[in-house]
C-alpha cells in the first residue's frame, strides 16, 4: 500500500442510496457510484424498508463495478474496505455489511465499520472535485452541524474522531420536517429540495411561522413549526372550500410558495443562529456542515454570511456529497483505518448507533426494548423447536 495515501473502498447502504466509492488518502475520490432509490420511494412518499433492502441487493454489484471502472483500478489496489454499520435501516445496512465482508474476506483486506453520521461529518474533508485542487481541509477546533433526513445535531470536534455533543433535535430531524411540510403543501418527495424550489418562486413576503429557540440550549425542535404550518394550510384550504391536505387539497401556487418560504426561513434561521453561536462559544476555527439539508442554498448563504462576519472558516461539501454517498464513508473509514479500528467478520448492523453519547448517559448500552416483533419472533422459534 502507499503509506501516504491508503486507498479505501467504501460501501454505504444505510437508507435509500446504494453507494460505493474508492477514496485515496481520505480526500481524493478516485471513483464512485450512487444508485438512488428516490424514484422508487416517491409513490409512497417515504422509504419502505423492505423495498429499500431489496433494491440495495439489486444495485450493489453494479455500483461496485461502475466505481472500479471509473477509478480505473481493481480491488487489488485497495488497502481497506469500509462499510456503514449504522445508524440506519437494519435490512438495508445488512446488505452493505454482508457485501463488504465478502469483499474483505475474498481479498484478504482489513474491514472497518463506519458510523454513517461520522461519514456525513467527514464529507467536509473530501476534495470537492471542482478541479481547483479543493479548499484546504477544516482546521480544528471544529463545530459541525449534521442535518439529514434522520438526524439533526451539533457537535464540537476538538480533533479527528473526537466529539462533544452540544445539542440535538428533541423531535423531528430537519430533513424529516422538510419532508413532512412538503407533503402538507402537496409538493413532490423528497420535500426538502421541493420546498427550496417553491420558496424561490415566492414573489410576496414569506408567511411568518414560529421558531423554537428552546432557551439557551443548542437543542432543536421542529414539531411545533410543523403544527403551525398545518394549522395555516388547513385554515386556508377550508376558507377556499377545498378538502384537507391529506385528502389531496391544494393551495394556489403563490400561497404554497409563500408558505414554503416561511417554513424554510424558520428552519434555516434556527439552524444558522445556533451553529454560529456554538462556533463562537467553543472558539471554533471552522464550521462544518453535513447531511442532505446542508445542500439547502438558503442555509448555506446564511451561514456563509455569518461565518464571514466572525472570521470563521465554513466548509460545506457540494450538494452531491451532502446527501448519502459512499465517498463520505471512505473519508471517515480512512480516519478510522489510520486509528487502527478493525471490524471482524462478525460485524453486525447497529440500526441506532449514536455518534456520541449525550452527556451523562450511561457508558453501557441499555438492552433494547422488547417489541411485539421480537416477542412474535421468539414465540415462533419456540413453536418451531417444539415441533422438532
Ligand atoms: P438520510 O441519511 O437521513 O437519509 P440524507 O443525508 O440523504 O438523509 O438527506 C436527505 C434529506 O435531505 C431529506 O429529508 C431531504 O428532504 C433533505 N434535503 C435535500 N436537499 C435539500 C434542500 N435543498 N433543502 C432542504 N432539505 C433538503
Ligand atoms: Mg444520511
Amino acid at each position: 500500500m502507499s503509506v501516504a495515501e491508503p486507498i479505501v473502498l467504501a460501501v454505504e447502504s444505510s437508507c435509500d442510496e446504494t453507494a460505493v466509492a474508492v477514496v485515496a488518502g481520505g480526500r481524493r475520490i478516485l471513483g464512485q457510484a450512487i444508485a438512488s432509490q428516490v424514484a422508487l420511494h416517491a409513490p409512497t412518499g417515504g422509504v419502505v424498508p423492505e423495498v429499500a433492502a431489496r433494491a440495495h441487493l439489486r444495485w450493489i454489484v453494479p455500483a461496485l463495478e461502475e466505481t472500479l471502472a471509473t477509478a480505473g483500478i481493481g480491488v487489488d489496489r485497495v488497502d481497506a474496505i469500509a462499510v456503514t454499520a449504522g445508524p440506519g435501516l437494519a435490512g438495508s445496512l445488512l446488505v452493505g455489511i454482508a457485501f463488504a465482508k465478502g469483499l474483505a474476506w475474498v481479498h484478504g483486506l482489513p474491514l472497518v465499520g463506519v458510523n454513517h453520521l461520522e461519514g456525513h461529518l467527514y464529507a467536509a474533508w473530501l476534495d470537492p472535485g471542482d478541479g481547483a485542487g479543493g479548499e484546504p481541509v477544516p482546521d480544528f477546533p471544529v463545530v459541525a452541524l449534521v442535518v439529514s433526513g434522520g438526524h439533526t445535531f451539533l457537535v464540537a470536534m476538538p480533533d479527528h474522531l473526537e466529539y462533544r455533543l452540544l445539542g440535538e433535535t428533541v423531535d423531528d430531524a430537519a430533513g424529516e420536517a422538510f419532508d413532512k411540510a412538503g407533503r402538507l403543501l402537496g409538493l413532490p418527495y423528497p420535500g426538502g429540495p421541493a420546498i427550496a424550489r417553491a420558496a424561490a418562486t415566492a414573489t410576496g413576503p414569506a408567511v411568518p411561522l414560529p421558531r423554537a429557540w428552546l432557551g439557551d440550549s443548542f437543542d432543536f425542535s421542529f414539531s411545533g413549526l410543523k403544527t403551525a404550518l398545518r394549522r395555516v394550510v388547513e385554515g386556508e384550504l377550508a376558507a377556499l372550500g377545498r378538502p384537507p391536505a391529506e385528502e389531496g387539497g391544494l393551495l394556489p401556487d403563490e400561497r404554497v410558495a409563500a408558505l414554503a418560504a416561511g417554513f424554510q426561513e424558520s428552519v434555516v434561521e434556527v439552524l444558522a443562529v445556533k451553529t454560529l453561536r456554538a462556533a463562537r462559544e467553543t472558539g471554533a476555527r471552522t464550521i462544518v456542515l453535513g447531511g442532505g439539508v446542508a445542500s439547502n442554498e438558503s442555509l448555506r448563504a446564511r451561514l456563509a454570511a455569518g461565518a464571514a462576519g466572525s472570521g470563521t472558516r465554513l466548509v460545506i461539501p457540494p450538494p452531491a456529497l451532502c446527501t448519502d454517498n459512499g465517498a463520505m464513508i471512505g473519508a471517515a473509514g480512512h480516519r478510522r483505518f489510520l486509528a487502527g479500528d478493525r471490524a471482524g467478520l462478525d460485524l453486525d448492523a447497529r440500526p441506532s448507533w449514536p455518534l456520541v453519547r449525550p452527556a451523562g448517559a450511561p457508558a453501557t448500552r441499555r438492552p433494547p426494548r422488547r417489541g411485539a416483533a421480537a416477542r412474535a419472533y421468539e414465540a415462533s422459534r419456540a413453536a418451531e423447536a417444539g415441533r422438532r
